[in-house]
């Protein structure tokens, strides 16, 4: 299957949170998009690995994508070594993907950081004819993204461009909260993390609506990115 946009995260609910108003609208104009999830998050604080797969299905099911794998990384300690960027590579050379979209550069979480300099170094490497990846005994050819975008996670970075999101937000909000045992629920008796706070339920749409704000629309979704932003011409700008 050949996709137009493969979304990386960390954890499952990295994309969701991430960037799961930019996939919905994508997906709402025609594009194809898959969503791959390095680990099951198994060192979460509330929830297990059993319970994030239910939910993440869930949620691929809100958003309307087209896939979703998750590959099992070891949650906490992967490392962006020759193994785990030729896993990454299978999926990219398999779903061969214009964009690719992942965590973002720098986090609290350590596996943020971590995931996203491994799958843009996969992307790279994933173009060179050298590196050989077999799926079932089928040889893959080369592959390599267009574009890398990371998405902005707990810190606040600077984004390089914005998506204008007004639209998606609430199937966005709909997908963050079909995992159900990260975030707040006051009738839980796990214990509490930095996301399960109601703080951080309402700042997914009170950030996006400042990053909106700031760009004249009603809510947006801000990344950085690897390359100079390209236009064939000045007025391509909101
Ligand atoms: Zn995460």
């Amino acid at each position: 299957m050949k996709l137009d946009i493969l979304a990386f995260g960390a954890h499952p609910d990295d994309v969701e949170l991430g960037c799961g108003a930019t996939i919905a609208k994508e997906i709402a104009n025609g594009k194809k998009v898959g969503i791959i999830d390095l680990t099951k998050g198994e060192l979460g604080t509330r929830g297990t690995a059993v319970t994030r797969a239910t939910e993440s299905s869930n949620a691929a099911g809100i958003l309307g994508v087209s896939v979703r794998e998750n590959l099992g990384f070891a949650d906490g300690f992967f490392v962006n070594d020759r193994q785990h960027q030729l896993e990454v590579i299978k999926m990219i050379r398999k779903y061969k993907p214009e964009l690719i979209i992942c965590n973002a550069i720098d986090d609290r979480h350590i596996d943020h950081g971590k995931g996203s300099k491994l799958v843009s170094d996969a992307c790279f490497l994933s173009g060179l004819i050298k590196i050989e990846t077999t799926v079932n005994d089928d040889e893959q050819k080369p592959w390599r993204p267009k574009q890398v975008y990371h998405y902005i996670q707990w810190k606040n970075l600077e984004p390089d461009l914005v998506v204008d999101v007004s639209d998606f937000m609430d199937v966005k909000m709909k997908a963050v909260l079909a995992y159900k045992t990260q975030f707040y629920d006051a009738t839980s008796k796990e214990p509490e993390t930095p996301i399960s706070s109601k703080n951080f339920t309402d700042s997914i749409k009170y950030r996006a609506k400042d990053l909106g704000r700031l760009v004249g629309v009603e809510y947006a979704e801000g990344f950085t990115v690897e390359r100079y932003v390209a236009v064939d011409s000045l007025f391509d700008l909101k």
